[in-house]
Formats: C-alpha cells, sequence, structure tokens
C-alpha cells in the first residue's frame, strides 16, 4: 500500500466518514509534512546551524525579498555584522549601505535598535522566550516564532503569507487572508499542533510547502504534496479561488524629475529628510512632476549652476507599498558651479566615491545604472 492510500485510510478511519476538522487535517499530516521536509529542505544558508542572530537577520531580509536575492545581502551582512553586538555598534549610515537593495529601511533601523536591547539587557544573547524576541523592535509575531521554535524549539507557531496560503487550502477557509482575524486563527489552529523541539521544522516545512510546492503563482503541485490527502481545496477544486485576498487599494502615483547634475566628473546628491519614505537615504537632485527639457535645465540653473549640455534619459518605475514614482530623468553637465545659490545641501563626488559612502535606495536604480555605465559600477 502506497504512502498516500495509508494516509487515505488513516483519514477514514479517523473521520468515520464525516468532513475532518481542521485540527485533524494538520494531525493526520503532520507526519508526511516532517518527512517530506527532512528529504525536500532546500540547503539554505542561515540554516547551516541554530544560532537566533543568523535566523532573526534572514527572516528580516527574507520579509520582503526573494531567497535568491536575499543570499549574497546575507553573506556579506553577516561578514560585516557577525554578532548582535557588531550590529549594535554599527554606524547608521554604514548598516544604511549594506541594506542598500533590499528596500524597506525601516527594517535596518530596527535590526539595530533590537540589537543594542540584546546586547545591553540580555548581554548579547537572545532571550529564548517568545514573549521577550516579540517585545524587540521590528519583530512580529511570525519572526519571533520563527526565532523561537528555530532557534530554541519553543512550540509557537510562525505564520507568515506562505503558511497563510497553504493552511486556508488544506482546510478550504474562505477567510481573508489579510486580516488579522485570520492570521489569529491560523496561529492558534497551528499551536494546537505543534510538539516542543519539533516546532522548528514543522514551521519551516509549512513555509517551505508554501514556497515551492502550494506556491503563491501558478497551479499549485499537489501531487508532491504532504497535505494531497487532507487538503480540502485539492479535494474540491478551489485552489483557484482560495486563498481569499481582499484588492488591495490602489497605490498613488507620484511624477517625479530626477535631475543627474553632474560637475567636473562629479555627481549631486543630497541626503533626504529624517522622516518619511526613504527617510535619512541620499538621492540625485529632484523634483515632483514631469519637466521637458527646457524646464529642467531652468531649474538646474537655479541650484547648480550653468548648463553645459543636459540630455534626456529613460523613464523608470519604482513600486513602494502604497506609493508608486513615475520618474523622468536628464543628465545635466554643469559649466560653471554656483554654489552660492544652491538652496539644498548638495554633495558632488565622484561615483565611485558616493557608491563606497552614501546609501542611495534602488528607486533609483535606472539612474544609478546609468552612472554605472557612464563611470563604472562598484
Ligand atoms: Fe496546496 Fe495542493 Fe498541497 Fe493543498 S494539496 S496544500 S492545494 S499543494
Amino acid at each position: 500500500m502506497s504512502d498516500r492510500s495509508l494516509y487515505g485510510s488513516l483519514q477514514t478511519l479517523v473521520s468515520g466518514g464525516r468532513t475532518l476538522s481542521d485540527e485533524e487535517r494538520l494531525l493526520l499530516a503532520y507526519g508526511p509534512l516532517l518527512f517530506w521536509y527532512e528529504k525536500n529542505r532546500r540547503d539554505l544558508p542561515w540554516r547551516k546551524n541554530k544560532d537566533p542572530y543568523r535566523i532573526w537577520i534572514s527572516e528580516i531580509m527574507l520579509q520582503q525579498t526573494r531567497v535568491e536575492a536575499v543570499k549574497p545581502y546575507y553573506f556579506r551582512f553577516m561578514e560585516r555584522f557577525p554578532t548582535v553586538l557588531s550590529l549594535a555598534e554599527a554606524p547608521e549610515e554604514e548598516l544604511l549601505k549594506y541594506w542598500e537593495g533590499l528596500g524597506y529601511y525601516s527594517r535596518a533601523r530596527n535590526l539595530k535598535k533590537a540589537a543594542m536591547i540584546v546586547s545591553e539587557s540580555y548581554a548579547g544573547a537572545f532571550p529564548k522566550d517568545y514573549t521577550q524576541i516579540r517585545k524587540l523592535p521590528g519583530i512580529g509575531s511570525y519572526t519571533a516564532g520563527a526565532i523561537a521554535s528555530i532557534a530554541f524549539g519553543i512550540p509557537v507557531p510562525a505564520v507568515d503569507g506562505n503558511v497563510l496560503r497553504v493552511i486556508s487550502r488544506v482546510t478550504g477557509s474562505h477567510d481573508d487572508i489579510l486580516k488579522q482575524s485570520t492570521k489569529r486563527r491560523v496561529e492558534t489552529l497551528i499551536a494546537g499542533v505543534l510538539k516542543e523541539n519539533e516546532a522548528g521544522d514543522f514551521n519551516q516545512a509549512l513555509i517551505e510547502i508554501g514556497a515551492t510546492v502550494c506556491i503563491p503563482n501558478g497551479e499549485p503541485l499537489c501531487d508532491a504534496c504532504p497535505f494531497y490527502t487532507v487538503c480540502e481545496a485539492r479535494e474540491k477544486g478551489l485552489t483557484g479561488e482560495i486563498p481569499v485576498k481582499t484588492p488591495k487599494k490602489k497605490r498613488k502615483i507620484e511624477k517625479m524629475t530626477v535631475l543627474l547634475l553632474e560637475y567636473e566628473d562629479k555627481i549631486a546628491i543630497r541626503k533626504r529628510r529624517s522622516d518619511g519614505l526613504l527617510a535619512s537615504l541620499y538621492e540625485f537632485y529632484n523634483v515632483p512632476g514631469w519637466l521637458t527639457g527646457k524646464q529642467a535645465e531652468t531649474v538646474a540653473e537655479s541650484v547648480a549652476g550653468t548648463v553645459l549640455t543636459a540630455t534626456k534619459l529613460p523613464e523608470a518605475k519604482h513600486i513602494f507599498s502604497h506609493t508608486e514614482w513615475h520618474m523622468k530623468g536628464y543628465h545635466i553637465q554643469i559649466r560653471t558651479l554656483n554654489q552660492s545659490e544652491v538652496g539644498e545641501a548638495l554633495i558632488y563626488d565622484g561615483w565611485k566615491e558616493i557608491q563606497e559612502k552614501y546609501p542611495i535606495p534602488s528607486a533609483f536604480s535606472a539612474y544609478k545604472k546609468y552612472l554605472d555605465q557612464r563611470y563604472g559600477g562598484k
């Protein structure tokens, strides 16, 4: 008898023909899921050991970024900040530089704040307590659950978008997975089946199924899934309608014009405001709205000096959670610099030096690439 028909028979025995409860579905799939994970887990750098620091950094990086994209950042970060203490002592600008390209910079700032608390209040060792981990800045229920269960074997759930999708399908739930109440229900359900010291593997197995089998885009690979026999959405053909997500509000579109002001092989940048989007990072000079070439030259003359040449650059778009930037760009070479008229603090430096010293968000990557081609990248 195959494993699948064995579990099918077990399921009939448990249910006596009635519909399984959500908890029964998870309990029936518990063993197959752990077995599947042991055979199929990806070999990821942060899984080399159970160091809570490594798990924490990787989980924060993975919040908005794919695994493959995170890896190079993770290696670089761990080399420069190998311990909680080194992170606690990191100069903020350098830390942001190491985060450049990952976006959502508040994550990096919160990492430092949390590292300082762990250093000062817990002598550099992560607290072995879910509630204390959860209280650290930037750590929500998912990350706290991941650290507590994977590093310390504490039986607490770690429910992210992957897990919500898998559990909604397994249980045939049409609850909106963007609602906190749905997340809490799923957390309670998983907490009810977790066993001490297996919680880390169980949580990671669920996340892994969501990332590689019960995938977010495209058909789920049900034939390869350990939930096959107990999954309500598979059985009833509901995978196209579950999970349910309320459509997000439309993003606000902001038009802007980016001016790459260049004077004698030096490029102008400036520091952004200390609050709001991309706070305290650096950017190329830009103004709201779309300017014509003539208007761009006029602005350049008022903030930099007389214009030698003005070249139109490709348009670019960057999508944030709630906003989209639609950018036009001009490369403007300045003939005579008139810094006395500079109303905003512009820093002129070589492109290579700028790349080494100043964090410039990937929202400007189209214009960074242009400068890479002109001057050579890092
Ligand atoms: Fe997802 Fe299919 Fe597995 Fe159900 S059986 S959890 S729909 S991959």
